[in-house]
């Protein structure tokens, strides 16, 4: 760690193999093709990529880099990297020449047979290909390997399927691209090129210390722990939020903001989050595609500047019981390249037809599709955060806000909106405070989708979760209701006419995902019952939305994906809740009785033995005995449920993986789960701390 000042505009984007460093580099002619490929998705030639590797190679040579590696993001949920070195065979002098050619930066072949493909490709059939996104721009990235050319790419089967998250997510900013454009030109806009959605996540994590990290086999293995009682202080005094950043933490952020702006992320702003030892990070938003990239890069930088400071980065969406769990806030809005953001409501909202009827085909892309965004969210760990009063519900609604809820409101009564509510000034009762203009809206913090002033914030996403998923979806749902809207209105002969028809009876149909109370209340899941909205509340639930006929006819609709690939990414997601439930369960048996029915064992012994040497004295050992038999009663009940959990968790195993399987373990594994915890989480609270086996909560995350 170094504490030397610097300028940060010196330092960003240095190991990016950007624009600046393309037009310094690139002869004009290559240049320019590369441009038409950005900008207007041109084919690239191969010569053309031949000169763009060598100038990168030679690039990347100068900044360290000994390897380069495709990056890409499979459909394991983290990034993936082959590393190969520059050198080529030597040469009769004995010496090596450092080569990159065209053809290894446009397309690398790895073995795909290992990763996830969901019956999509035969294991025979073992070729997958990566091919270069040279939207994303390269970077070299610098860690304890040196440095590495890390190329972003795409991954998709012999066969040309999809086996990433990049290659769909692309598939999807062109589906929106395309009908958004469609639709700036039925309002008279001629000179927008491109339409691009934009996403800022903001990255909650926990850090504990690395070495306390150590002796819980729970967090080895699954990011979160299995047992733990909340210690007597947990987030109840909100102290922690926004409050001072400690300095072991503040070197820490010091640290990975240094090593995001060298690659070109625009790491922003960082404070401590609701619970204990809990953080965020957000970045200025971007391209979507560059976005969900960059979060990939923070995650992991996240995890590797943690270690170089004797901490561990907890990514996971619930690592402790009892404090709030982490999520990640997806904005999102859709910009075009002349800087016009769609979703700008501008002053007079009640005026702008264009953004009402952006406003109103978005209400009705989420009310058709809730299912979708719902399953967008679902991760094994999601389930402990959905629903669960810290996040938002499982059901999805959207927030608007007062101004736009009226306005919304006149439509539909008068079939006219007259006015736009006012913001107002803000009266503090001191005359020395500013005057400042008040937001039209206050702010909701309970629900899942909603508008905070000119942008979306989708906030059921997981922290671990790439951003992939939500805004594949929510790109795609979107395009189909501008699409749906261009059909109409193409053919009206008043467009004025037909434009204020069509928003009133979007606005009229689509009212029941709108909700701007409190999402958190119980009476929410019942009037959202009422209203027929669905609450999915679990992961094993949220699956089967990805391969309705809705679905499959949406994504085929706009070639995002194939029936195909639906059926091989909900068969993914299967199996990947089954596995991780399957670690968990294994890992609480390897525990319970490697670690805590031994500590009990010997803890009793102590205990007996007390009893016995004080009663020899002649004393009164009630409390002793008392204490003993409590603890041997609880030992009896972990035993059992430990049992249990073995037998279930063997039978889970033992079924067919799909659907079933997974269902199984969430009905059967589960609850086995949570019996076996509460038995131990209640001797904690009893057992001489000495005497336990590995660091509490209190150990872990209030002495970070
Ligand atoms: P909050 O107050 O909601 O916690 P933050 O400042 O932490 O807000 O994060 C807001 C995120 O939204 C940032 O990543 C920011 O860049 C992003 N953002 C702002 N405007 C837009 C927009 N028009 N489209 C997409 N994302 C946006
Ligand atoms: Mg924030």
């Amino acid at each position: 760690m170094s504490t030397e000042l610097f300028n940060v505009a010196d330092i960003f984007g240095e190991n990016v193999f950007n624009d600046t460093v393309m037009q310094e580099r690139l002869p004009k002619k290559v240049y320019k093709n590369l441009k038409k490929t950005i900008e207007e998705g041109k084919e690239l030639d191969l010569e053309t990529a031949d000169v763009i590797a060598h100038e990168m190679k030679e690039w990347a040579i100068e900044k360290g880099a000994t390897h380069y590696t495709h990056w890409f993001l499979p459909l394991t949920g983290v990034t993936a990297e082959k590393h190969d070195s520059f050198i080529s065979a030597p040469q009769p002098s004995g010496k090596v020449l450092m080569s990159f050619s065209g053809k290894e930066l446009i397309k690398g072949e790895p073995d795909a047979s290992s990763f996830p493909s969901g019956g999509l490709r035969a294991t025979f059939e073992a070729r997958g290909y990566t091919a270069w996104d040279c939207t994303s721009p390269a970077f070299v990235r610098q860690d304890a390997a040196g440095a590495t050319l890390c190329i972003p790419t795409a991954f998709c089967s012999y066969t040309g399927e999809a086996l990433d998250q990049k290659t769909p997510l692309l598939r999807s900013m062109e589906a929106i691209n395309k009908q958004a454009l469609r639709l700036l030109r039925l309002f008279g806009n001629t000179t927008s090129k491109k339409v691009t959605p934009s996403v800022g996540p903001e990255q909650e994590y926990f850090l504990v210390d690395a070495e306390k990290f150590e002796q819980r086999k729970d967090l080895i293995y699954t990011g979160r722990t299995l047992f733990g009682a909340m210690p007597p202080k947990g987030q109840e005094l909100d102290d922690h939020y926004f409050g001072t950043i400690r300095q072991r933490i503040a070197a820490f952020m010091r640290d990975v903001n240094i090593e995001l702006w060298k690659v070109g992320v625009t790491a922003k702003t960082q404070h401590n989050e609701v619970a204990p030892a809990q953080h965020e990070l957000a970045p200025i938003y971007a391209e979507a595609n560059i976005a969900v990239d960059h979060n990939q890069i923070v995650m992991q930088t996240l995890k590797r500047v943690a270690c170089q400071h004797g901490l561990k980065c907890l990514l996971h969406e619930k690592p402790f019981a009892g404090v709030n769990g982490s999520g990640k806030h997806n904005n999102w809005s859709i910009t075009t390249d002349d800087g016009i953001n769609m979703l700008d409501p501008g002053k007079t909202p009640h005026e702008n037809t264009q953004f009402l009827l952006v406003l109103t085909c978005i209400l009705r892309a989420v009310n058709m599709h809730a299912d979708l965004l719902r399953e967008s969210a679902a991760d094994p760990g999601n389930d402990h955060r959905l629903g669960a009063n810290e996040a938002p519900p499982a059901i999805i609604s959207v927030f608007l806000g007062e101004q736009l809820e009226d306005v919304l409101e006149q439509l539909i009564s008068t079939g006219e909106a007259t006015h736009s509510l006012k913001g107002g000034k803000l009266e503090t009762g001191v005359r020395t405070l500013p005057e400042l203009a008040k937001d039209a809206t206050d702010r909701n913090r309970t629900s899942p989708f909603a508008f905070t002033g000119n942008k979306f914030e989708f906030r059921m996403v997981g922290s671990r979760d790439s951003v992939a998923s939500p805004n594949i979806v929510l790109n795609t749902i979107v395009a189909e209701a501008f699409a749906d809207a261009c059909d109409v209105l193409e053919k009206a002969d008043d467009f004025d006419k037909a434009v204020h028809d069509l928003i009133k009876e979007y606005a009229t149909e689509n009212q029941r995902i709108v909700f701007n109370g409190d999402g958190y209340s119980e009476a929410w899941v019942e009037e959202a019952e009422r209203r027929g909205l669905p609450n999915i509340r679990s992961m094993v639930e949220a699956i089967p939305a990805m391969v309705t006929d809705t679905a499959v006819e949406l994504f085929e609709r706009f070639g995002v994906f194939t029936r195909a690939e639906l059926e091989s990414r909900a068969e993914i997601q299967y199996e990947t809740y089954a596995k991780a439930i399957n670690i968990e369960a294994r890992t609480m048996i390897d525990m319970a009785s490697k670690q805590f029915l031994p500590a009990f064992i010997k803890y009793t012994k102590t205990l007996a033995d007390t009893v016995n040497a004080v009663t020899a004295a002649g004393a009164d050992a009630s409390v002793q005995k008392a204490c003993l038999d409590e603890v041997t009663a609880l030992m009896a009940e972990t035993k059992k449920a430990l049992d249990a959990l073995v037998k279930v968790t063997n039978e889970a195993s033992a079924k067919e993986e799909g659907a079933v399987q997974a269902n199984f373990y969430h009905s059967d594994v589960v609850p086995a789960m949570e019996a076996l915890r509460a038995p131990v989480d209640k001797l904690e609270m009893i057992v001489d701390k000495e005497a336990w086996p590995m660091p509490s909560y209190g150990d872990l995350i209030f002495e970070v």
